[in-house]
């Protein structure tokens, strides 16, 4: 066992945060070997029922659960900044010839390396990720995540039609490859497969009812998708697709919609649907920085809240404009400030922490797993400088609440703050 000494903050169950000013978090091997958390709290009484355990100080410095990135496309890295007259010519133009090149297992190999390390750089221990349409990608990136130990879930994109060769794959064929992927892949040690179709118009009706059937055989395997993006998006899928009620009502047609199942964006959406996302046990990444850039919308918040669905943040990298989860957190605070569309709000600051932690983790179904630091969760977790610059350091002196430092971090922050990030599973 180790500990380690500095000031420590977790969410209670029901979302809020816990901060210790001066904690001590102590971790040690669990039931399957994985290092977990095995007390936390005040450092006088947790240090006083652990003697002889070795604790690493580290003053000034705050402990927090490590982000959780709920929708990120791996191949992205280099589309990242692009220009583009909105999501489908920034498709075309940009993100399809980057995903070509992922058929090779060198190129995919080396993005997938750099993109796990700039994952940990800015302390995201975990991510629900896309590949591309080939079955390498999956291979590269839980490859490289099961090197560092990381808890990563990903899967090969499925789209048989409207999109370009090189990146389209053949129905029967891509539903026999993501089954061989789960049996790699799922279940790992600390790795997870994702059943992945793009989204609805990337899809052929055989493909997507294949996928359902897939969803329906491995119920704990996840389900990554897009939906209700943008208003052109949206309407191409009502030609494609002119029976179903909603964009959102084609995935349940194809049984799509279940626990475990992550659809990106879910900004034009109606109550109908957000009543769907409910009963189901779906959940939304929201992927504000992308929202913004791209010119989407806003995710309505309220809407959500009265719905009562799981959501929780994601950076959308390549259309999303940073890996930070600072600056995902800043735009979903803008997100919701936003009331000309929607109704406005101030999301509190322990909220917009917790949607990228533990409340992430509540939408992959894996609370109590990893994104928190109560006893028997995974030991994933971020050190941060909360002076790492000029300005952070004065504003986070003179914090008068835990609101208050956690918003100048949310406001301030960026990779500059991760001072390391600790995995659980060795690295
Ligand atoms: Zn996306």
């Amino acid at each position: 066992m180790k500990a380690f000494r500095a000031a420590i903050l977790r969410f209670a169950d029901d979302g809020t945060a816990v901060y210790e000013q001066d904690g001590l978090l102590v971790t040690g091997p669990g039931a399957n070997g994985q290092e977990v958390v095995h007390a936390v709290g005040p450092h006088a009484a947790v240090a006083a029922n652990h003697p002889g355990v070795p604790v690493e100080q580290l003053p000034g410095r705050i402990i927090a659960p490590g982000f959780i990135d709920l929708h990120i496309h791996f191949p992205q890295t280099d589309v990242i900044g692009s220009p583009a007259e909105g999501l489908l010519p920034w498709l075309e133009d940009y993100t399809f010839p980057h995903e070509s090149r992922f058929a090779d297992e060198a190129h995919a190999a080396e993005r997938a390396t750099f993109f796990v390390d700039e994952l940990l750089r800015h302390g995201v221990t975990t991510a629900l990720a896309f590949g591309t349409s080939h079955p390498e990608s999956v291979d590269a990136l839980l490859g490289e995540a099961q090197r560092r130990g990381m808890r990563m879930i990903a899967g090969k994109v499925l789209q048989d039609r409207h999109c370009p060769d090189g990146v389209r794959d053949q129905t029967q064929q891509s539903l026999v490859d993501t089954e061989a992927l789960i049996a790699r892949w799922h279940g790992r040690g600390r790795l997870g497969y994702a059943i992945t179709p793009r989204f609805a118009p990337s899809c052929s009706e055989a493909q997507l009812r294949g996928a359902g059937e897939l969803a329906a055989q491995y119920p704990d395997v996840w389900i990554q998708s897009h939906v209700a993006e943008n208003l052109d998006e949206v309407a191409w899928v009502r030609q494609l697709f002119p029976a179903a009620r909603s964009y959102l009502a084609v995935y349940q047609q194809f049984g799509l919609m279940r626990e475990r199942a992550v659809y990106a964006h879910c900004i034009h959406l109606d109550d109908e649907d957000r009543a769907l996302m409910h009963d189901s046990g779906a959940a939304a990444a929201v992927c504000p920085t992308s929202n913004l850039f791209l010119g989407s919308g806003f995710f309505d918040y309220a809407a959500a809240k009265r719905a009562g669905f799981r959501y929780g943040l994601a950076s959308d990298v390549g259309g999303g404009t940073s890996f930070s989860p600072f600056h995902t957190m800043l735009a979903a605070y803008y997100a919701g400030r936003e009331g000309r569309t929607k109704a406005g709000l101030s999301l509190s600051p322990q909220e917009l922490w917790w949607q990228h932690t533990a409340g992430a983790a509540a939408v992959l179904g894996l609370q109590g797993v990893v994104g928190n630091l109560q006893p028997g969760c995974e030991a994933d977790f971020v050190v941060l400088d909360p002076a790492a610059t000029p300005l952070l350091a004065r504003k986070t002196a003179h914090a008068a609440s835990l609101d208050e430092l956690l918003f100048s971090l949310v406001v301030l922050g960026d990779d500059r703050v991760i001072e390391r990030a600790v995995i659980a599973g060795g690295a």
